[in-house]
C-alpha cells in the first residue's frame, strides 16, 4: 500500500547512497577518533565486517554516552570491537563495561588496537553466551539498577529476552540501544521480496518493534542510523 506523500517527511532519505556517504564524510568520519578509525580499517577485509557497527550509529552512541554521563555499561556483542572501543574512548578513566560475546577470536582480531588506545583497563570481556551472563548478574541483587547504559549486537532473536532482564540491570533513567532494528529494511518489505534477510530474524525483528512500542516502562526512539537502532530509557 503506498502512504500518501504528505505523511513522509523526508521520503527515502537514507535510500541514497551518496547521502549516506555525505554524512559520513562531512559529519562522522573527521570526527571520529584515530584508534576507531584504525578498528574499522582493520575490520574492513574481515569477511564479516557488515555486522560492524555503522560509524554514524556509533557516533549518536557516543553522544548517547556523554549526554548520560554513562560510567557504567554493558554491550552484548562485541564482534572485533566497533562499538566496544566507541564506548572506551567515550567513558571517563573509571567508567566499566561488560562486554559479553560467544566468540573470543573476534574480539581478539581489534585488542591491538584497544590496549594501544590506552583504555583496556576499562573492559572486561566475556566469552559466553549473553542469556547466562545476564541471569548470572541478576543473581547479586547489588547488580540490579546499576548499569547506566547498554548496547545490544548480539543474536537478534533473543533480543526481547535481553530487554527483559536489561530491564532490571539498568538503572531508572538509564539508556538501552538496540542495533540493526531496522533488519536492512525487511522489516517494512513485501515478505515475498526480502530474500534471505526475510527469515527468522526478520519476524523476530518485527515483533521486537512491536513489543517496545507497547511497553510502558520505557521512552523510546527508533533513529534511522545504519541499520536502524532504537534508544530505549527506562522510566520505572
Ligand atoms: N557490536 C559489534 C558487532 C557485533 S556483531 C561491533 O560494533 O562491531 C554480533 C556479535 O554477536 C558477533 O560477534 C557474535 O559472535 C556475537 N553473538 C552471537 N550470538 C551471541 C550470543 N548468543 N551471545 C553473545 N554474543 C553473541
Ligand atoms: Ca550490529
Amino acid at each position: 500500500m503506498e502512504l500518501p506523500t504528505r505523511i513522509i517527511p523526508n521520503p527515502h532519505l537514507l535510500q541514497s547512497d551518496d547521502l549516506l556517504k555525505y554524512v559520513l564524510d562531512t559529519t562522522v568520519f573527521p570526527r571520529e577518533p584515530q584508534p576507531l578509525k584504525e578498528l574499522r580499517d582493520l575490520t574492513a577485509n574481515h569477511p564479516r565486517a557488515m555486522m560492524a557497527t555503522a560509524p554514524d550509529a556509533g557516533q549518536f552512541v557516543a553522544l548517547l554516552l556523554k549526554l548520560t554521563g554513562a560510567k557504567k555499561t554493558i554491550e552484548l556483542g562485541v564482534f572485533t570491537g566497533y562499538s566496544l572501543l566507541l564506548t572506551a574512548l567515550t567513558i571517563p578513566q573509571d567508567g566499566k563495561i561488560t562486554a559479553i560475546d560467544t566468540n573470543r577470536e573476534f574480539y581478539e582480531i581489534g585488542l591491538p588496537v584497544i590496549q594501544k588506545a590506552g583504555i583496556g583497563h576499562k573492559i572486561e570481556f566475556i566469552e559466553s553466551e549473553a542469556l547466562p551472563v545476564l541471569d548470572e548478574l541478576l543473581k547479586k541483587e547489588a547488580n540490579e539498577g546499576s548499569y547506566d547504559f547498554a548496547y545490544v549486537d548480539a543474536d537478534k532473536l533473543n533480543y526481547w529476552n535481553y530487554h527483559e532482564r536489561l530491564m532490571k540491570l539498568v538503572k531508572v533513567g538509564g539508556i538501552i540501544v538496540y542495533d540493526n532494528t531496522l533488519w536492512g529494511g525487511s522489516v517494512a518489505a513485501d515478505p515475498a521480496t526480502v530474500g534471505h534477510r526475510g527469515g527468522a530474524v526478520t519476524q523476530s525483528t518485527i515483533q521486537f518493534n512491536k513489543s517496545i512500542a507497547a511497553d510502558p516502562r520505557v521512552d523510546i526512539s527508533l533513529a534511522p542510523l545504519g541499520d536502524g537502532i532504537t534508544v530505549c530509557r527506562r522510566i520505572y
